[in-house]
């Protein structure tokens, strides 16, 4: 019988460069608006893997509790939690995803009506474990300024997965980008989580060709999967020269209308420039790094192009992302991005395989963790512990 956690296992960052240590972490009360959830899969991210060596732009405080893209069942519904975003009424037991809480209330939320840039977000993956505001754990917290989505029924959790990072950041790229044209061709710069979905979705709308420039061939077989007309492995062809010349005989010499920067490699940024269309967009999503490197501006100038950055997503994008997943889950194998699992134990592992580039995306499976018990579906929490309002469990 599934009993209210007190305390929740989770994998702590204490010390940079160090391996994630096994603390655990008194569960915090449940308050109005709030929310308790059991993780049930927590992927783990390139940006994870710099976060536990020190060498993200902004590096968050000491000790921090990781996992930034969690898909989770509902435990607990604090007193006024009824609906998700999309006004579907959420129950215990429900699966569900959200983004980083922005506050409402600062320029960026209010008159500049860009929650990614909200001044005091409040970031799941990167606060003090008493919060438990992280994937790495049995249970996460949520703050009464979360906006949850509700996950489809028919989606799995591994098709799921993947919007909790890459693909919500791919969907709110495209909508800055101004989406891609039909018959356009569209040349995607790396070939992680981000490259993938980008591929799916230049792919999806009725791009003419999609060339991914990327590896290794794991991931490059997969976006042939998802849609990708063309692959360029890399490390089969090293040389950026050689590269240019194969995109351009591919586009009739003129180079793609479209090009999509999803490889974090700062040079990557001089090959996109290069290779682009006259009149041409350039979406930049994958440059998180505080790299620097001689541009040539002229390029921008003199082909007259259109470059657009992009970083994180909102709710909608959260939203969009999973009524993809849910309407084309047949067309596409979504779920096999989840390359690996592992149990919370072994997130080190997981960690270095990250590193490493041997995975497309490992995921942390607490459906591993022996003895596990899910909350009861749709059962409401007053059972469980008297102190939660159960205002919100009620159909
Ligand atoms: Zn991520
Ligand atoms: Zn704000």
């Amino acid at each position: 019988m599934f009993q209210m956690p007190t305390t929740a296992r989770a994998a702590v960052l204490e010390e940079y460069g160090q391996p994630l240590r096994l603390r655990d972490i008194a569960v915090p009360e449940v308050r109005a608006g709030e929310m308790l959830v059991q993780v049930s899969l927590a992927g783990i991210c390139g940006t994870d893997v710099h976060q536990s060596h020190g060498s993200l732009t902004i590096k968050p405080p000491l000790p921090n509790l990781q996992g930034h893209e969690t898909i989770a069942r509902i435990v607990a519904l604090g007193e006024g939690r009824t609906q998700d975003v999309g006004g579907e009424t959420l129950r215990v037991g429900d699966r569900i995803m959200w983004a980083h809480a922005d506050c409402g209330q600062c320029w960026w939320c209010q008159v500049a009506r860009t929650p990614v840039l909200c001044a005091s977000r409040q970031g799941y993956g990167f606060a003090h474990p008493r919060q438990l505001r992280g994937g790495f754990a049995e249970y996460e917290h949520l703050s009464a300024l979360t906006q949850v989505v509700r996950v489809p029924d028919e989606i799995t959790d591994e098709e799921a997965v993947g919007v909790g990072c890459a693909f919500r950041t791919v969907v709110a790229g495209y909508e800055r980008l101004g989406g891609v044209g039909f018959q356009d061709d569209v040349v995607v710069l790396g070939a992680g989580p981000v490259g993938l979905y980008s591929a799916l979705l230049a792919a999806d709308t009725g791009a003419r060709q999609v060339i991914v420039v990327g590896a290794p061939a794991a991931r490059l077989d997969l976006a042939r999967r998802w849609g990708a007309s063309h692959v360029i492995d890399i490390t089969e062809v090293p040389d950026p020269r050689a590269r240019l010349a194969r995109i351009l005989e591919l586009t009739g010499g003129r180079g793609p209308q479209v090009v999509v920067e999803c490889s974090g490699v700062p040079v990557a940024f001089n090959e996109g420039l290069e290779m682009i269309q006259k009149g041409g967009r350039f979406l930049v999503l994958g440059q998180t790094s505080a790299a620097t490197l001689p541009v040539a501006p002229g390029l921008i100038t003199g082909k007259g192009l259109t470059v657009i950055g992009s970083v994180s997503a909102a709710i909608p994008h959260f939203y969009k992302a999973l009524q993809f997943v849910k309407t084309r889950r047949h067309r596409y194998p979504l779920g096999a991005l989840v390359s690996r699992r592992y149990a919370l134990e072994q997130v080190n592992d997981a960690l270095a395989d990250m590193a490493a580039g041997r995975e497309i995306k490992p995921v942390i499976d607490n459906r591993l963790r022996p003895g596990l018990v899910l909350p009861p579906r749709d059962a409401g929490v007053a059972a469980a512990s008297a102190s939660i309002a159960s205002k919100g469990n009620t159909p």
